[in-house]
């Protein structure tokens, strides 16, 4: 009889779980352990803000596997408490140290999913028992603990990712004051500015006191002080400032780990060892869009790795193309959420790189309930090829952006993108969706039909006095978001006061882009050629960084 295959998976959450099932089910004569050093396997870190809050009020819930119940469906050994100390390439074996001390595990395939941990700043006072991360279900009991048993009246986030962010809201949701400290000029670091700017906006308008472009240099009970010497109150804190991969057992086994910090693996997710896999947040994978390498620490990444390695780690070949980096997030009653590169991240690249900017009803305006949706569409000059999306609204903001994620994979253009049939009736969206509207700015642009400026470039373009801005909006639109701008002629009077538009280089401003992009053609047909249209209009010019409210 042929001798049974041993798997063993280090690490026993999202990827690892994962990994451990799907081997189990490939191959049921394999003997499949998970090695997991803390108190629980599967348990479901992204729900952790929402019992804080909470908006789930059963912890259990959160807990998604037992050990019992791993080897029940799975026949899966899970060793909890469990840590892998030492990788023996030579002899395939790990040393591990758990409830029984020190034993070593023999194994046929090793699949790496150690995920990554929080990283802490060196603040002065972090070590303090008021101060807490929120990582693991031990974490998320003793932030609950500490709120039901000291009642704090002021918390402090340190850090505004989407995991700080999070916090923020569920400490909003249980009543406390809140501040947001981040240390880049706006919160969620990946998004362009303008949505962190909108997010900032929701966090404020629903009580929280955001605050970036600073750090918190110190901690003491009740009191941070931040690299100004301005304090903050801050009776429980939260420090959430980015995680780092967990490699120190891969580099001690002498493993590749990459530029980025993550664990190198090959396209069947193998590690530079041929009996060794990995998965999940610990890695560096390629970027689908730059093709670059990087890290996407996110849970679907890591399940569908987990998945992969272990197919592999059974003698399979499936290959894993990468990650889009695709994310969503709740901000008190809107959503934002990005797929693939920000208009940023794709300059810093050097791909040349435009973007659109669109604000639309989620649904046609006739029928009650739309709200606007902010959609930024990023694509490549010359070839409109897809490379990022990033959306805000109250509803559908999902929607547009797995649209947008799916179109990225397919690696569609915009002129793909303006003719796709999306789903509609009025309840739903519109004939033309936000995402073919985008589309079609953005051929305008590419074909010369009705270029555009993106807002941050118009603003500074008019601050230094090298064009004019010509507002072609009501005057009740201008009363409601007022803009310094050279000129106002409202789009319905242009015909007839044309004369009045000045020479020299003009942005057009309306209240979405929608105006001005007829104002421009009206300009562009009386011969005007250095015309560009201020792309999202003045809703996006007022987000722009240095955007200072005009006086009319
Ligand atoms: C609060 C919070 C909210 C989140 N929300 C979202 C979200 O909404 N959407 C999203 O996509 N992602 C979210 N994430 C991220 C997501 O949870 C991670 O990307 C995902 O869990 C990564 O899976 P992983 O298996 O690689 O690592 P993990 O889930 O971190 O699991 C790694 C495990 O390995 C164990 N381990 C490490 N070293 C050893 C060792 N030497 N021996 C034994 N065991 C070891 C650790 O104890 C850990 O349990 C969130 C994360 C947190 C913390």
């Amino acid at each position: 009889m042929a001798q049974e295959k041993r798997i063993v998976v280090i690490g026993g959450v999202a990827a690892g779980a994962t990994a451990a099932a799907r081997a189990k089910r490939l191959d049921a004569t394999a003997k499949v352990t998970i090695v997991e050093a803390g108190r629980y396997v599967s348990f479901a870190n992204c729900g952790l803000p929402y019992f804080v809050s909470r908006d789930i009020e059963k912890r259990s819930e959160l807990i998604l596997q037992t050990p019992e119940g791993f080897m029940a469906r799975y026949g899966v050994e899970v060793l909890l408490n469990t840590r892998a100390v030492g990788i023996d390439r030579a002899a395939r074996t790990i040393a591990v140290a758990g409830p029984d001390g020190q034993a070593s595990i023999p194994y046929d395939s090793l699949i790496l999913a150690q995920g990554g941990s929080p990283f802490m700043p060196p603040i002065q006072g972090i070590e303090a028992d008021h101060v807490f991360r929120l990582w693991t279900i031990p974490d998320m009991d003793a932030v609950h603990k500490f709120i039901g048993e000291r009642s704090p009246a002021h918390a402090l986030v340190v850090g505004g990712g989407f995991i700080g962010l999070e916090a923020a809201e569920a400490f909003v949701e249980r009543g406390l004051s809140t501040t947001v400290v981040e240390l880049t000029p706006h919160v969620m670091p990946p998004a362009d500015a303008e949505f962190g700017a909108m997010i900032g906006k929701a966090f404020a308008a629903s009580g929280a006191t955001v605050i970036t472009g600073r750090s918190v240099k110190s901690l003491r009970p009740g009191v941070a002080t931040l690299d100004d010497g301005s304090e903050v109150p801050a009776d429980l804190v939260l420090v959430s400032a980015g995680v780092k991969p967990n490699t120190e057992l891969a580099k001690s086994a002498g493993l590749t780990i990459g530029a980025s910090g993550g664990l190198v693996v090959d396209e069947h997710l193998r590690t530079s060892d041929p009996h060794i896999w990995a998965a999940g947040d610990m890695l560096e994978i390629v970027n689908r869009v730059s093709g670059k390498p990087t890290r996407v620490p996110l849970a679907g990444p890591a399940n569908r790795q987990g998945r992969i390695a272990a197919t592999n780690a059974l003698g399979g070949s499936m290959r894993y193309a990468g990650a889009v980096g695709t994310s969503v997030f709740k901000a008190f009653d809107h959503t934002f959420a990005m797929t693939g590169l920000s208009e940023k991240a794709a300059l810093a690249q050097g791909i040349d790189a435009r973007a659109v900017a669109v604000h639309r009803g989620h649904h046609v305006g006739y029928y009650p309930g739309a709200e606007e949706i902010s959609l930024k569409l990023v694509y490549e000059h010359g070839t409109g090829r897809l490379l990022g999306a990033q959306a805000f609204g109250k509803f559908g903001v999902d929607k547009r952006i797995d649209v947008a994620a799916t179109a990225i994979a397919g690696s569609l253009t915009i002129d793909d993108l303006a003719e796709l049939d999306l789903a509609y009736a009025p309840p739903y969206g519109a004939a033309n969706d936000p995402i073919n509207m985008a589309a079609f700015v953005a051929q305008n642009d590419e074909s010369g039909y009705a270029p555009i400026v993106s807002a941050a470039e118009a603003l500074k373009l008019a601050q230094a006095g090298a064009a004019t801005i010509v507002d072609v909006r009501t005057n009740g639109d201008r009363r409601k978001l007022p803009v310094d701008a050279g000129v106002h002629i409202p789009l319905d009077e242009l015909d007839w006061r044309i004369d009045e538009v000045p020479a020299g280089p003009l942005l057009l401003l309306s209240r979405a882009g929608y105006e001005s992009h007829i104002a421009l053609r009206k300009l562009v047909t009386a011969g005007r050629t250095d015309v560009r249209n201020i792309t999202g209009g003045a809703l996006s010019l007022s987000l722009a960084p240095g955007f200072v409210p005009g006086s009319n």
